[in-house]
């Protein structure tokens, strides 16, 4: 029917129950299905390779991104780890970003080093290392944009357009923004991944991933794949990321909006050195974000003027903003990425990416804004005067 996002997401799957009437599709556990006779299975036979529960949430995934297929699966890094697996072959190359999450630049970099395929890491935003780095012949190009934990944007149209040329597959890293956001299919990507871990889900409470392909030949390979694999998401997973994305669009929307006034307040703050936000108009991707987004989110981050002491000051004294990784829940975090999500790389490549030992990364989420700022207020009174 071409229904709205918001409508796909509450309606896709309700009312499929024959049995009783259920509005809301119920949880498949069973890890098995009965054969109707001698070589006679049904739509399923065992749940790593099918399950109800499952494909109700990988037809909205799909239906969301606007794409032909999707995978859900165990995690973000398991949904990573299969496009590598099915993409990517001893001596072939994959281009990904420089300051891509940094548990994906973990997965690179040590698998590359065992020989599973090779890997550039590239400023993406570096027209001449871009081209440099594509001149190469990748297999397949990472794009995640906008950037975590710096919001750095790129053009998804652009880099797509370039990977193509080349004969590379291109997928972005939706995570940040979800498809209320920012639909990179529409923009020329080929796949889209996610860690559904955040805003598809929401409530921080599963770990998921999914990947969405336009082409359905290579979404079948994918489902291939994940069953080969085994990294298909569970039952009960699928049943919470599908109750988890019947709100997404309404959830996107607040937490941006709550975004947008902290971000307004923490321009005004003096402790606040850098401020990394992609609706500032001083921020470096801001018009490609006005041209490629329908929001510009509700993750931010900036560098707090002062030594280590002011920072654990400043952090202890947040009594709303829960010091956690992971991002996208309802619920407002703050993480300190040297030490947290990016502890995983090695110092010099997180100086070269511009991640500092003072960046604080914020997920906002969806309480009030007064609060959350009043919050904020405190802690920088109780870093200024400690
Ligand atoms: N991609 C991005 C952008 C992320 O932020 C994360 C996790 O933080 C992942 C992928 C990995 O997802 P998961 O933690 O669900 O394995």
């Amino acid at each position: 029917m071409g229904c709205k996002q918001a409508t796909v997401a509450v309606q896709s799957g309700s009312n499929i129950d024959e049995q009783y009437g259920c509005v809301v599709p119920p949880i498949y556990l069973s890890s098995t299905y009965n054969f109707t006779g001698f070589n006679e299975p049904r739509a399923h036979d065992y749940s790593r390779r099918g399950n109800p529960s499952r494909d109700v949430v990988q037809q909205v995934l799909a239906e969301l991104e606007g794409g032909a297929g999707a995978v859900m699966t165990s995690s973000g890094m398991s949904a990573i780890h299969l496009l590598c697996t099915v993409f990517l072959q001893p001596g072939d190359l994959l281009v990904a970003p420089h300051d891509c999450y940094g548990g994906s630049y973990r997965l690179f970099d040590s698998l590359s080093k065992r020989g599973a395929y090779n890997v550039i890491f590239v400023d993406q935003s570096d027209n001449q290392a871009l081209k440099q780095a594509l001149a190469q012949k990748p297999k397949l190009v990472l794009i995640e944009t906008p950037s975590n934990p710096l919001l750095r944007i790129v053009d998804i149209q652009y880099i797509c357009g370039l990977a193509h040329e080349v004969g590379a597959l291109a997928v972005v890293d939706n995570t940040f923004l979800s498809p209320v956001l920012q639909k990179p299919l529409d923009l020329g990507a080929d796949l889209v991944v996610h860690s559904c871990t955040k805003y598809l889900n929401g409530h921080s409470d599963l770990i998921a991933g999914a990947i969405i392909a336009k082409d359905p030949v290579i979404a079948e390979n994918l489902a291939w794949w994940a069953n080969n694999i085994g990294v298909t998401g569970a039952a009960f997973d699928s049943y919470l990321l599908l109750r988890g994305i019947r709100t997404l669009s309404a959830r996107v929307m607040l937490q941006q909006n709550n975004a947008a006034a902290i971000a307004e307040y923490l321009q005004q703050q003096p402790q606040v050195k850098k401020l990394y936000y992609p609706a500032l108009k001083n921020h470096p991707g801001h018009e490609i974000a006005l041209k490629q987004q329908t929001g510009f989110g509700a993750m931010l981050s900036f560098e707090l003027d002062g030594d280590e002491q002011t920072l654990r000051h400043f952090l202890s004294a947040l009594k709303l903003f829960t010091l956690a990784e992971s991002l996208g829940g309802v619920e407002s975090l703050i993480s300190h990425t040297a030490t947290m999500t990016h502890a995983g790389m090695a110092a010099e490549a997180r100086a070269q990416a511009g991640i500092t030992d003072s960046l604080l990364r914020v997920s906002v989420g969806i309480e009030d804004s007064q609060d959350l700022i009043a919050d904020l207020d405190k802690a920088f009174q109780a870093a200024a005067t400690r």
